[in-house]
């Protein structure tokens, strides 16, 4: 499967187009409960790698089809800092990239290695989660690797945001019952005090998660906003798609990115131009896309990735 995917539009980040550096199979060194990917165990060190050369290459291509992207982004069917060969792609894609920005989306666990931290400085923005600042808590809902722990993270993530020039982003994904208490909240005010970033993005499970657990309306992220010291840039992440750019999809294309991430017919409608939704619905008539409902929002996916996911 190819390692590129897009273009997408991001609610935060604008039209992007996608490298997944894990691209056959997740490889994560977290197993959490939101995950939009299918549960799996986690692991510390990549089995499948593909080769800097192959990512470039496809890269290349794609930048060549593709002239409206604003960021290039580096993820991963599970997490983009286990690729070993880093710092190098990063090189190889600065070399090609012209004024187009570089992005990475982060569980944050990796930055404790120097040879990762010292990579993602090279970046334009980088974006990191950090769902709980307490041991418990973080065991709880992100589900690390054995020996994976939160207190050199955020030492980590702090020590990072005083050396990065880029822009900086955290995200903390809100679970019902996990990570919402007044008192995780507290511990995460203590913990992000220190950090310097753009912005702070709170948001929920809008997409089928991995296990069985539920996102908060609205009214309850806005409600545990004020929870959150009123110094920090803290922002509602919610689903606006209004400054979507259009792009041209082929089938392959199509698949490939509903294979990354489920859409709703509201995506499809912002990112899709004419003739690609021809294309998706002749896809979805001929059996090679499902519609997925999980708490009310229609989703659409390819069908091997919904034989992929667990049955609930
Ligand atoms: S949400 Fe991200 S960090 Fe968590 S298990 Fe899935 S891929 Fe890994």
């Amino acid at each position: 499967m190819s390692t590129i995917f897009g273009p997408i539009y991001s609610r935060r980040f604008g039209v992007s187009l996608g490298i997944d550096l894990s691209a056959s199979t997740k490889q994560c060194n977290f197993d959490c409960l939101y995950c939009e990917l299918a549960p799996a165990h986690p692991i510390i060190h990549q089995h499948s790698i593909t080769p800097v050369s192959t990512i470039i290459h496809e890269l290349q291509e794609a930048l060549n089809t593709h002239s409206e992207i604003d960021v290039i982004t580096l993820t991963a069917n599970g997490e983009p800092t286990m690729y070993p060969y880093l710092n190098a792609l990063i090189d190889e894609i600065d070399a090609i990239k012209g004024v187009k920005q570089t992005l990475i989306l982060s569980n944050s666990a990796c930055l404790t290695d120097e040879d990762v931290f010292n990579a993602l400085l090279k970046l334009d923005q980088v974006k990191l989660s950090l769902d709980a600042a307490t041991p418990q808590t973080f065991k709880k809902i992100d589900r690390p690797a054995e020996g994976i722990e939160i207190e050199p993270i955020i030492e980590s993530i702090t020590r990072f945001s005083h050396s990065f020039k880029g822009k900086l982003f955290l995200e903390i994904l809100m679970v019902k019952g996990v990570n919402d208490t007044p008192s995780e909240i507290n511990a995460l005010n203590r913990a992000l005090s220190d950090i310097r970033c753009e912005r702070i993005d709170i948001g929920t499970i809008d997409r089928p998660p991995a296990y069985a657990v539920q996102g908060l309306s609205f009214e309850e992220l806005y409600t545990l906003s004020h929870l959150f010291d009123s110094s920090l840039p803290i922002h509602i992440v919610s689903r606006r798609h209004a400054e979507a750019a259009v792009s041209s999809y082929s089938d392959e294309e199509i698949l490939s990115t509903l294979d990354k991430r489920p859409l709703t017919q509201e995506d499809i409608d912002a990112l899709f131009d004419t003739e690609s939704k021809t294309r998706f619905i002749a896809l979805l008539n001929n059996g090679k896309i499902a519609r997925i409902e999980r708490s009310n929002v229609l989703f659409f996916a390819p069908i091997e990735n919904i034989h992929r996911k667990r049955d609930k």
